[in-house]
């Protein structure tokens, strides 16, 4: 079991790498865009979409990394392919794999 102090942290952290990060990203790398280039980060939240086709949709002690199809290594693989894209593929490609490695620590990292 996880101490509630060290729970909060692990929330803290983990919405902080999947709407805060992501801003810093645009902004440092993409000021003139970093609005538009935002959005498109947060849009790649919708990968988790692929949590409704498991059964439970949400277990803490499932890794995503692995498990669902878009959270697999083919589909990491993919993603890490798009940064080799100009424009907005590899603004979805950052984003994602920057999703990936959110989820990584969040499983990886702390306990459950
Ligand atoms: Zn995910």
């Amino acid at each position: 079991m996880c101490p509630p102090e060290i729970v909060l942290l692990k929330n803290f952290t983990h919405y902080f790498l999947h709407l805060g990060f992501p801003a810093v990203i645009a902004f440092v790398f993409y000021r003139t865009r970093w609005k538009k280039v935002y959005l498109i980060l947060l849009a790649t939240m919708l990968v988790d979409l692929d949590h409704l086709f498991a059964d439970p949709v949400f277990d803490p002690n499932r890794a995503s990394i692995g498990f669902h199809f878009l959270h697999s290594y083919y589909a990491i693989a993919v993603y890490f392919l798009l940064l080799f894209f100009k424009g907005n593929l590899r603004i979805i490609g950052i984003g994602l794999l920057f999703h990936m490695l959110t989820d990584f620590q969040d499983f990886e990292f702390w306990c459950h």
